[in-house]
């Protein structure tokens, strides 16, 4: 199978995306870790060496991490190598500081809680891995060594990645939430809306109708439902082709929104045939805002669309006492839609 282009060069932006931040995160929650490791060292003592890695491992890793990362082919796979390097390293710092409780607990939960929320426990238990072998082949390398007494200063070096880090990912999580909800905002207006016309599709048309039906007969007020459907809409198709006759659809929708008010609820009920629901209006008025958008299609499009090679019928059925749902009330229109096609179609019939 193969996958289109664009699709491929979205989803790699966003996974760099992800590695951008990811990057923020590490040179944070990296820099913080340099001073809580720092402090055990600074108390205990510690060879050149081991400050050497201590310092590339908070300052330099991170930005390493990131190159790595972005010029991978699969930044995401990368990403999760280098998160699982991050613990399998702050397993390594665990031992060296002697497992003094409380930065030792402070890397431990720290490497973990992050991946636990970004890959969950899968992720967790491959990382905690890491991060518990590196710590005994460090053992077995150094000797083991237990000092778990924390020292004050211990305590004040320590707290930069106690207070930050979490408040960073707290953000961070803060930012992922708000894009999903106005994903999710997004997807549940893409799933009320028709695709071609930019009209509501029919299920939200009809709950719409439904609501307007529901408040008009609760106020005694009137209001008009039209349904309209294009004469001889398969010839267009058959003798122009299909997206010609999207073409005349998409046209007569955009009359279909100029010709009403902006309260008025139009939709696209299906294939060529349009519902709109007028409301506080007369029979009257609806007849002749029916008749506006009858004479605006026979007369074309001012943007040289083809609706002039088409017609529309249209059938009108005012609100009534009796009605309990909005699919009575399209139906009565219906009947008089049929009739104006009946007729000769291109002309206007309201339901008696
Ligand atoms: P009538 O005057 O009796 O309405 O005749 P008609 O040819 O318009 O008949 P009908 O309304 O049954 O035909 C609708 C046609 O619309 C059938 C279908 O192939 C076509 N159609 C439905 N949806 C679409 C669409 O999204 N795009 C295009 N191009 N055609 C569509
Ligand atoms: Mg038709």
């Amino acid at each position: 199978m193969t996958v289109p282009l664009v699709e491929t060069a979205r989803f790699m932006t966003q996974e760099r995306l992800l590695v951008k931040r990811m990057h923020l995160l590490r040179t944070l929650g990296l820099g913080a870790g340099f001073f809580c490791v720092a402090g055990v060292f600074y108390v205990n003592g510690a060879n050149w060496l081991t400050w050497i890695l201590l310092f590339a491992n908070g300052f330099l890793w991170p930005h390493l991490a990131l190159q790595i990362a972005m010029r991978a082919p699969s930044p995401r796979k990368a990403e999760t190598r280098n998160l699982i390097i991050d613990a399998s390293l702050g397993g390594m710092w665990i031992a060296l500081m002697q497992f003094n409780l409380l930065p030792c607990a402070l890397t431990a939960v720290m490497l973990s809680f992050d991946r636990l929320s970004l890959g969950g426990s899968k992720l967790l238990a491959r990382t905690f891995g890491g991060m518990v072998l590196t710590c005994l082949v460090t053992v077995l390398v150094f000797g083991f060594q237990l000092k778990p007494e924390t020292t004050m200063l211990e305590i004040a070096a320590s707290l930069p990645l106690l207070i930050f880090y979490p408040l960073a990912i707290g953000r961070m999580h803060y930012h992922l939430v708000r894009t999903v909800n106005r994903q999710n905002r997004r997807l549940a207006q893409l799933n009320r809306i028709d695709g071609l016309t930019g009209l509501l599709n029919r299920s939200s048309w009809e709950d719409k109708a439904l609501e307007i039906l529901r408040r008009h007969q609760r106020l005694g007020l009137p209001a008009a439902l039209l349904m309209i459907d294009i004469d001889h809409f398969k010839q267009i198709n058959d003798e122009y082709g299909h997206l010609t006759g999207d073409e005349v659809i998409r046209a007569v929708a955009g009359i279909i929104r100029r010709c009403i008010r902006d309260v008025d609820v139009p939709g696209r009920y299906g294939g060529d045939e349009f519902g709109i629901v007028l409301v506080q209006t007369v029979p009257e008025t609806a007849k002749i805002i029916a008749e506006r958008i009858r004479l605006s299609v026979l007369a074309g499009e001012p943007d040289g669309i083809p609706v002039s090679m088409s017609t529309v019928s249209i059938g009108i059925a005012t609100n009534d006492d009796g009605m309990n749902d909005a699919r009575a009330w399209v139906k009565r229109a219906d009947v008089a839609l049929l009739e104006a096609k009946a007729h000769g179609r291109d002309r206007v019939a309201i339901a008696n």
